[in-house]
């Protein structure tokens, strides 16, 4: 994957006691399906160590790195941006528009997922506004199909380096390799 420009996912927003668990696993989502580094904002920040532990455990390599402020990630990202949003246009109809420029340039791609209200500015800043359905639903969701789209499915073949454990595929049960034991 990492021939491909760079794909950065960005979480802002972050509401301390009730998005925990969602900003952890947009990180998580962000590493499992392709992308090549979270950028935690404000008090999301607080998730980066749980996201870290699980690419030390399973496998990297992805970056987790987190800033005080968004603002300036999104304002001054020097590649292009896209916001994910239900008012935005479906991503069915843009996957092939955002895969071509960034095939073309090869600059690096930022996508923005957000928690409560998204200032007006990301919609402004953003090159793509897009949409995964235009139900309101979740930027856990949201993420994980538009990354499957982007990379039209080869993110599920990746290869994972510098893994303490590697899940061994089982029909049925639990098998885990851990090299180093
Ligand atoms: N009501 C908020 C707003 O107006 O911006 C959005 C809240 S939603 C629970 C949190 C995040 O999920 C959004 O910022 C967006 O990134 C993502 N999201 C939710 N539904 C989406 C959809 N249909 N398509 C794309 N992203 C979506």
């Amino acid at each position: 994957m990492h021939e491909e420009p760079e794909v950065a996912v960005l979480r802002l927003g972050h509401r301390p006691g009730r998005d925990e668990r969602i900003t952890t696993h947009v990180g998580l989502t962000a590493r499992a399906l392709g992308a090549d580094r979270a950028i935690l904002a404000g008090q999301a920040s607080s998730r980066a160590d749980t996201v870290e532990d699980i690419t030390d455990r399973f496998g990297g390599p992805f970056e987790t790195e987190t800033v005080e402020s968004w603002r300036p990630v999104v304002r001054d990202w020097d590649g292009n941006v896209v916001h994910l949003t239900m008012y935005g246009l479906e991503v069915q109809n843009v996957e092939d528009e955002i895969r071509g420029t960034l095939q073309a340039d090869r600059d690096p791609l930022l996508v923005v997922v957000g928690a409560e209200k998204v200032p007006f500015e990301v919609y402004e800043w953003a090159d793509w506004n897009v949409a995964v359905t235009n139900q309101p639903h979740s930027e856990i969701a949201s993420l994980a199909v538009f990354l499957d789209r982007l990379f039209e499915g080869r993110e599920l073949d990746r290869e994972w380096e510098d893994a303490q454990k590697t899940v061994i595929p089982q029909a049925i049960g639990k098998r885990v390799e851990e090299p180093d034991e």
